[in-house]
C-alpha cells in the first residue's frame, strides 16, 4: 500500500529540519490545497510554505484589463472573459467603470465563460466580433491554441494574454533574493508541458524540486522529497504525480502550443518584464488576433498605468516574498467582498485562498498593536 498522508507527515517530522527551511509553491491548486486541508499547522514549525507566482489572472498587466474594458465599452463587440477575471481592479478615475463587471453594468456585452468551446459556440451565435479576452497560464492557453488550430468562426478573436510559468521562477532565482530553499513545481503545468521544464531549478540553481499532484499525501510527498534533499545537499527534480505527469508532457497540447503561438517577452503586474514569460498569436493567426484586427485601446501615458492599487502588496505576494496576511490591507480594507488587488479576486490568488480558508488575522496589523 503506498505511504497515506499521515505516513508522510510522520516521515518529515522524523527529519532533523534546521531552524528554517522554506519551500516555494507556484499553483493555485496547490496553494488551495495546502490552505484547505490545513496542512502548515500540521508541519514543523521549521516548514515555512509560501504561495509564490501561481495565479495568473494576479499577473494578468493590468494594462491588458484596461484593454479589454475599452474594447468592450468603445467597440460594438461581446466580450468574453474568464468569470474570474471580471472583478479584477484597473486605474482608472472612480467616474469611469473599473473593472469588466462594471463596464458590463455600464451596458457593454460582457460575458463570463468556462471554457474556449463557449467561446465558439458564442461566437457562431453572435453576428458582430466577439473577444475572447483569453488569460491564463500554459494550462489555460493550451485549449486556446486547441480552439484555434481547430478553426473558429471568422467573427472570433482572441485577446491573448497568457503566461509562462517557469520564467517567473527563474527570474527569481536569478535574483540573488530567491527568498525559498525548495520548490514545489506545479502539477498541471508539468502535464502539459513536461516535467523536463522543471530541471533547470536543480542542475543550473541546485535548489532542490519536486512536483506534485493536488491531495494532501502527494503534496507531502513532495515536501519530504525537497526537505530530506536540502538536508543531505542534494538538488535533484523529482515526480511525485507520476500518475499523471509524464516524460514530455502532453505531445499534442505542446505541439498545438507552437502551431499557435509564439513566446515573447511579457509583462506581469506588479512584477514588470520576466524574458520570454508570455504567448502571442503566431502570423498565421492573426486573423483572429484581437490586438490587430480590432481598433488599439493601449494608453501606455495613462495614469499609474500598471500599477497595483494603492497600499495593495499582491506583488510582493505574488513573488512570495510575503504572506497574504501581511499585507496590511488583507482583511482589514480587502476581502473577497470588497477586494483592492487581483490575489483577493480570483480563486486561484493567494489573497482569497487564505481568506476562503478561515484565516482572518492580519499579522501586520496584529503585530503593531502589540
Ligand atoms: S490583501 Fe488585498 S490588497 Fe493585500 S495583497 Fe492581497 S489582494 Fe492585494
Amino acid at each position: 500500500m503506498p505511504p497515506t498522508a499521515n505516513d508522510w507527515l510522520e516521515r518529515i517530522r522524523a527529519l532533523p529540519l534546521p531552524s528554517r527551511v522554506k519551500v516555494l509553491n507556484v499553483c493555485g491548486g496547490h496553494e488551495r490545497a495546502i490552505s484547505m486541508s490545513g496542512l502548515r499547522t500540521a508541519l514543523p514549525a521549521a516548514v515555512e510554505l509560501i504561495p509564490g507566482p501561481g495565479c495568473p489572472v494576479c499577473v494578468c498587466p493590468e494594462e491588458d484589463v484596461y484593454e479589454a474594458i475599452q474594447l468592450a465599452l468603445h467597440e460594438k463587440v461581446t466580450l468574453l472573459a474568464f468569470g474570474d477575471m471580471l472583478r479584477v481592479p484597473v486605474n482608472v478615475p472612480r467616474s469611469e467603470p473599473r473593472s469588466l463587471e462594471q463596464a458590463k453594468a455600464a451596458g457593454a456585452d460582457i460575458r463570463p465563460i468556462a471554457s474556449p468551446a463557449e467561446a465558439v459556440r458564442i461566437a457562431e451565435s453572435c453576428r458582430g466580433p466577439v473577444v475572447f479576452f483569453a488569460a491564463g497560464f500554459e494550462t489555460t492557453t493550451a485549449p486556446v491554441a486547441a480552439m484555434l488550430a481547430e478553426g473558429v468562426p471568422d467573427n472570433l478573436f482572441v485577446l491573448l494574454s497568457g503566461r509562462l510559468t517557469w520564467p517567473a521562477v527563474a527570474m527569481l532565482l536569478e535574483s540573488g533574493d530567491a527568498g525559498f530553499d525548495a520548490l514545489i513545481a506545479p502539477g498541471h503545468v508539468s502535464t502539459v508541458m513536461g516535467p523536463e521544464e522543471w530541471e533547470f531549478v536543480p542542475h543550473r540553481h541546485h535548489v532542490p524540486a519536486a512536483i506534485a499532484g493536488f491531495r494532501p499525501d502527494t503534496l507531502l510527498a513532495a515536501l519530504h522529497a525537497v526537505l530530506s534533499q536540502h538536508l543531505t545537499g542534494q538538488a535533484s527534480l523529482q515526480n511525485c504525480y507520476p500518475e499523471v505527469v509524464r516524460p514530455g508532457g502532453n505531445s499534442r497540447a505542446r505541439r498545438l502550443l507552437s502551431q499557435v503561438m509564439e513566446v515573447a517577452d511579457a509583462n506581469w503586474r506588479g512584477i514588470g518584464m520576466i524574458p520570454k514569460s508570455g504567448f502571442v498569436l503566431a502570423e498565421t493567426y492573426s486573423a483572429h488576433d484581437a490586438r490587430r484586427a480590432l481598433p488599439a485601446y493601449r494608453n501606455d501615458v495613462r495614469k499609474r498605468m500598471g500599477e497595483m492599487p494603492p497600499g495593495c502588496d499582491c506583488a510582493h505576494v505574488v513573488l512570495g516574498k510575503l504572506y497574504p496576511d501581511q499585507c496590511r490591507l488583507y482583511g482589514v480594507a480587502c476581502t473577497p467582498r470588497k477586494p483592492i488587488g487581483p490575489c483577493m479576486v480570483s480563486d486561484e490568488g493567494a489573497c482569497r485562498i487564505w481568506w476562503a480558508s478561515g484565516k482572518r488575522r492580519n499579522e501586520r496589523a496584529a503585530a503593531a498593536t502589540v
